[in-house]
């Protein structure tokens, strides 16, 4: 892998690097963007122990200040907010503090809620070190935490100073990990961008082979997402019309999540979540013939799921589907694409609103 630094996202106001190996030397970086008196760092139990060490002694941290929660979306409740804020103030950290989240997607959620609301809001850098945290969550603000009610039902805007992915990190993913964020990746290609949604199916192979060996595009496919988030959420950061595209697939996918206990990642069942609204799209005359196809073809050749799990009850999934943030006057909001590349719903604030029928048919 090259060590080239990219510099990405130049609509953000803050800035977004991409560099292969910067771990050790983060401490320069985050000592620029979030100048601070005190640092916390706040990872998971997978991340801690590989990478804790090395971003501590860069950026200065003591070994106590280092806060692992236990790895896997289940920590992303309340009661972990609530523990990691004790930890801070037990600490005395102050308003001229800074927190650092080093973790994937729920590391990153969980750190930015505590960022948002300690002591009124402290700032944040974010180093991804998941490929679906890299090219999605760590960008854009979007930070909270799940409740019984839930995905993400908790919630703040809360933008990082900076951020930066390391992608040497990916090669200690699991391979089950590295997966799902192909499937956020294919997202962006379907709302934004039919090349690069085809530069990402045909990269999948190598990746997955060997992620230290595909050297340029793993940057390429990180850079590739990064650029077609940040174009969105620059222009529109509290999800007023515009940033509602980035939730193809998520509606059903909650749910799908949701109803499987959370026994499914986050990406998987947007993978599975994609199909069944493209389906959508499909019957609701809204996409072209054949872009749910290529959609599902695409997410089984990342080794994606692609079929709502056997006893999963499609009443049950509109149900909870119902529950959903992006329900507007008892009716759900789809953001659906009308080709790979191209989403509908330019004249309606960038959703579609699909009778339950269509939805029971394609679900069932
Ligand atoms: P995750 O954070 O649970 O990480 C997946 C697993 O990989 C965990 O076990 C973690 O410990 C491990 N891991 C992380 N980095 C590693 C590394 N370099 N080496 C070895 N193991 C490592 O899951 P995720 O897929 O990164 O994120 C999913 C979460 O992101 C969900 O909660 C989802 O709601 C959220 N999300 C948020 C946004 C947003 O805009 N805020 C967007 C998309 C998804």
């Amino acid at each position: 892998m090259t060590g080239t630094t990219r510099r990405v996202a130049a609509d953000l106001p803050y800035p977004v690097k991409v560099e292969p190996g910067c771990l050790a030397t983060i401490g320069d970086f985050v000592r620029e963007v979030a100048p601070a008196f005190r640092y916390a760092i706040i990872t998971d139990s997978h991340v801690g122990p590989l990478y804790g060490n090395a971003v501590a002694e860069s950026v200065g941290v003591s070994p106590d200040d280092v806060l692992a929660i236990p790895a896997g979306e289940s920590s992303k409740t309340r009661g972990s907010w609530g523990w990691l804020t004790d930890q801070l103030l037990s600490r005395n950290f102050g308003r001229d503090s800074a927190i650092i989240a080093l973790g994937g997607g729920v590391v990153g959620d969980l750190a930015g809620f505590v960022a948002a609301t300690y002591m009124r809001g402290l700032p944040i850098v974010q180093i991804p070190t998941t490929l679906l945290a890299m090219i999605d969550s760590a960008i854009g603000g979007k930070v909270g935490v799940d409740t019984p009610s839930g995905k993400n039902m908790v919630g703040a805007f809360h933008q990082p100073m900076g951020v930066m992915a390391d992608t040497q990190v990916l090669a200690t993913l699991r391979l089950n990990d590295l997966r799902t964020g192909f499937a956020e990746a294919l997202k962006h290609g379907v709302i934004a961008d039919r090349s690069y949604f085809e530069s990402v199916v045909s990269s999948i192979p190598a990746i997955v082979y060997s992620v230290a060996e595909a050297g340029d595009r793993v940057s390429d496919l990180v850079v590739g997402s990064i650029e077609i988030k940040s174009a969105i959420v620059s222009r529109d950061e509290h999800e007023g019309g515009l940033r509602k595209l980035l939730n193809f697939g998520h509606t059903a996918g909650h749910a799908v999540e949701i109803l499987s206990g959370f026994k499914m990642s986050h990406g998987e069942a947007v993978a599975i979540g994609m199909v069944i609204e493209a389906t959508i799209a499909e019957v609701a005359g809204v996409a072209e013939k054949g872009t749910a196809e290529t959609i599902r073809s695409a997410l089984a050749g990342a080794g994606l799921p692609i079929e709502r799990p056997e006893g999963m009850d499609a009443d049950r999934m509109l149900e909870v589907m119902r529950t959903d943030k992006k329900v507007r006057g008892g009716r759900i909001q789809y953001s659906l694409p009308s080709r790979i590349g191209r989403m509908a719903g330019s004249n309606s604030g960038w959703t579609v609103s699909v009778s339950d029928e269509i939805v029971r048919e394609v679900i069932a």
